[in-house]
Formats: C-alpha cells, sequence, structure tokens
C-alpha cells in the first residue's frame, strides 16, 4: 500500500500501514497505544514499522532494548510505502530470541527505494525488544 506521507490522525478504518490486510484499528493500534503487548517478534517488528510511518517515537522508544536504544527515537517524516516479511527464525511467545527479515519501501524524493534489514529481537521479562539488525543488499 501507499500513502502520502505520515500521517499522524491515522483513522482506524484505513489498512494498517503494516500490510496485514487487517484495519489499523484492529492491528497494530492496540500495540502502538499500549493496550497489548506483542506476542511475537514479528508483531512487534510490524508494529514498529506502523510506528516509523506514523511516527509514534515513543513506542519506538519503548520497544528498544535498553541496551541498544538511542537516548531519544525521534523518526523522520518519510514516506513509507509498504512491509514485506521474508523470514522469521523463532521470535513466538515461548522464545527468548528471534530474527524477521523484511523489506521496508519508502520515498527517496519521489523515487521508490527498498530498505532491506534482518532484526533481531530479545524478550525480557515477557515482553519483545527490538534488539539491533544488519541492513541487506537488495537484488
Ligand atoms: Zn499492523
Amino acid at each position: 500500500m501507499r500513502w502520502d506521507g505520515p500521517v499522524l490522525n491515522f483513522s482506524g478504518a484505513q489498512p494498517c500501514p503494516c500490510g496485514s490486510g487487517a484495519t489499523f484499528a484492529a492491528c497494530c493500534r492496540v500495540l502502538l497505544n499500549g493496550e497489548r503487548q506483542a506476542a511475537t517478534a514479528e508483531e512487534l517488528m510490524r508494529s514498529r514499522y506502523t510506528a516509523y510511518a506514523l511516527q509514534y517515537g515513543d513506542y519506538l522508544f519503548r520497544t528498544w532494548h535498553p541496551r541498544t536504544r538511542p537516548a531519544e527515537v525521534l523518526p523522520a517524516p518519510m514516506a513509507w510505502t509498504g512491509l514485506i516479511i521474508l523470514d522469521v527464525v523463532d521470535g513466538g511467545p515461548e522464545d527468548e530470541m528471534g530474527e524477521v527479515e523484511f523489506e521496508a519501501g519508502y520515498l527517496d524524493g519521489d523515487r521508490p527505494t527498498v530498505l532491506r534489514e534482518r532484526s533481531r529481537f530479545a524478550r525480557r521479562a515477557g515482553r519483545w525488544f527490538y534488539l539491533n539488525a544488519d541492513t541487506l543488499s537488495v537484488d
């Protein structure tokens, strides 16, 4: 999907930016507003993509592992255009670690661009946190 730049007042009735096919209200919004915690690393990955797309810097900070997170997280306004999950290793409700490889599309000016990363997640005190990532070349 695509939309025109960051939208802070994103309607719950719109398709969720993470590409799940569900509405924002039925998908990432409950995670972003703290009603529920992500149950899996993939779910956290999707919600963090949505947080970047909608500029929920506070959520990005709260879900970043204390060991690796910066002092503050201020997502730049960027036109994210879609998320594709390519691979998931572990990261289930009973796992301690997980990896998610994905491609995230964005507009560089008006040029469609793809960021490919393999992100690592760790579960700590029953909650999933983003740990770090390797940026991969896009074939
Ligand atoms: Zn979502």
